[in-house]
This record gives structure tokens, C-alpha cells and sequence, in this order.
């Protein structure tokens, strides 16, 4: 009976394999950035529909989200198709394969979603490299009634492991005082210069971050001109955030010196956590250990 029902979604795999993979590589031919997922999310979300998916778009007041519906069992299973690529370098992360794959699952399942007896919802989940769209969707309720989601990233390397952590996107703002850098540099304060000074300390510090713990970040507004003292610099994520603050007794002075001053981090929220995956190229995934959010700041 097991056998047969694989067969089933195999089956449905296959028959759709040349569509999917159109679907992943007008994807690749066409990236969008986070939230502008036009393209994207309406081919994904058409496939779902011609395949008699009951599907709603623009859920949780993003246009690019979408929720496409089959079966009517009481297990409810969410696949989550990402949709959305990065700045400059289009589908390096391959979110094409995840939206196609994300879709191609939907269809086994729901082939076999009667015998099963599960409902599959499709989540086309926009933002994912610059946003943290499904963060949204669930704080809007639509991850509600879905007992179990899931979906496939791909990564260079093949492994049945994928160790995940957590991040936290924090702003960090430094306020100096403006002045003409060749006539009377003396009379500035140079924000830029505490973004060096934080930067430098964050190197300092990676020597002594926990195994798992990461700290990336860059500089978003260093200055107007050459000649201008700037007074206002930030960087994104700046200083670090340590490990579990539960569990750690490590602290990190974020002041990097006495002249600018550090307004406190403007984070895209605690609660704007995504789970990244890691990957070893050239090695097999390390076994699982435990992993924890970095802290919020
Ligand atoms: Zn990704």
C-alpha cells in the first residue's frame, strides 16, 4: 500500500519533471528581489492552480505570498516554496529549485492527499533573503492549522543533514560631528571611524565565539564625501551578538570609543529570526549539535 501510494507521487513527479524544471529556470532567468516576487510567485502559484489547487494570493498583506490548497484530510502538511532572489547575483541561493521543488511536492501530494488523508498547502513564501517573509506569514496566522511544513534548500554538496541556525538582523547607528576634513578636521568626530573600531573588535572577538556562533555583517552609510567628517555612519549587523545569552557568561562592550556615540541597535525585531543553512563544501555535513539563536538585541 506504502509502495503504492510513492509510486503515485513518483509518478506525478515525473510526469510534471520537464514543467518544473521550466518553472525553476524561468525563475533563474527572471530573479527578484525580496518582496517583489511578481513573476515568481504567480507562475509558482499557476502551476498549483491548473493542477486544481484552491489558491489565494496576497495572504498576510504581502502580494507576493500565496497559499494554494488541496485535499481535505485532517493531517495538514505545509510545503514552502521560496521565491525571491539576492541583490546583484540573482538565484545564488537557488531559490528557483526551492519554489519549483516546492511545487512539484505539492503535486505528489496532492495526488495521493484522499489515500493519505492530509491536506497539502503549497506557501509560496516571499522575502527570504532580505525580510524573513515566513516570519511574517506566521505572525499573520498563516501557518494556523498546519501540523507540520517543510521544504528543500539546495547546497553543493548532498546531505541528509542540514544544520540550521538562527540570526538576528540588527542596524547599528554612530553619531560623530560634521566638519571639513582638510580645513578643520580637528573639530570632527569621525562616525566612520567607530564602524572601523567596531570591526576591528568583531574580528578581534571571532577567536573566541563559540563554535556555531557568526558574526556578518557590512557598511551601510559610511559618509558623503571624502572631504566631509562624517557625522553619521551605520553598519548592518555591526558588533556581534553573542551566543545564547542563557548559557553564556561572555559579554561584549559595544561602545567603541568614548568621542561617537553607538545608538542602541534598530533590529528587524527579536522575533525576526530565520533559520540559514550551512554547508561544508567537500565535506560531509558535521553531525547534528545544538544550535541556538543568536541573542536578541
Ligand atoms: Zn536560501
Amino acid at each position: 500500500m506504502t509502495m503504492t501510494i510513492k509510486q503515485a507521487a513518483r509518478s506525478e513527479v515525473e510526469g510534471a519533471a520537464d514543467a518544473l524544471v521550466d518553472l525553476s529556470h524561468r525563475i533563474w532567468d527572471h530573479p527578484e528581489l525580496a518582496f517583489e516576487e511578481e513573476r515568481a510567485s504567480a507562475w509558482s502559484a499557476e502551476a498549483l492552480a491548473d493542477a486544481g489547487f484552491s489558491v489565494e494570493t496576497g495572504v498576510a498583506d504581502l502580494p507576493t505570498a500565496f497559499v494554494a490548497e488541496a485535499g481535505s484530510g485532517p493531517l495538514v502538511i505545509g510545503i514552502c516554496a521560496e521565491l525571491d532572489a539576492l541583490p546583484g547575483i540573482g538565484h545564488a541561493c537557488g531559490h528557483n529549485m526551492i519554489a519549483a521543488a516546492g511545487v512539484g511536492a505539492g503535486l505528489a501530494l496532492a495526488r495521493v492527499a484522499d489515500d493519505l488523508g492530509i491536506t497539502v498547502r503549497v506557501l509560496g513564501t516571499p522575502a527570504e533573503e532580505l525580510g524573513g517573509g515566513k516570519i511574517l506569514m506566521v505572525e499573520q496566522g498563516v501557518f494556523d492549522g498546519i501540523h507540520l511544513a517543510m521544504m528543500v534548500h539546495p547546497a553543493p554538496v548532498e546531505g541528509d543533514a542540514f544544520p540550521t541556525l538562527a540570526i538576528s538582523q540588527c542596524d547599528f547607528h554612530y553619531h560623530g560631528k560634521t566638519a571639513h576634513a582638510s580645513l578643520a578636521p580637528n573639530l570632527g568626530i569621525n562616525a566612520a571611524d567607530a564602524i572601523t573600531v567596531a570591526q576591528v573588535g568583531v574580528g578581534l572577538l571571532r577567536q573566541h565565539l563559540e563554535v556555531g556562533d557568526q558574526v556578518h555583517g557590512i557598511v551601510t552609510r559610511g559618509g558623503e564625501a571624502a572631504n566631509i567628517v562624517p557625522s553619521s555612519a551605520a553598519s548592518k549587523p555591526g558588533p556581534p551578538q553573542p551566543g545564547p545569552a542563557s548559557t553564556s557568561s561572555r559579554s561584549v562592550r559595544r561602545t567603541p570609543n568614548s568621542t561617537t556615540t553607538t545608538r542602541s541597535p534598530t533590529c528587524t525585531g527579536p522575533t525576526r529570526r530565520r533559520s540559514v543553512g550551512r554547508w561544508a563544501p567537500g565535506r560531509r555535513p558535521r553531525p547534528h549539535r545544538p544550535t541556538w539563536p543568536i541573542s536578541a538585541c
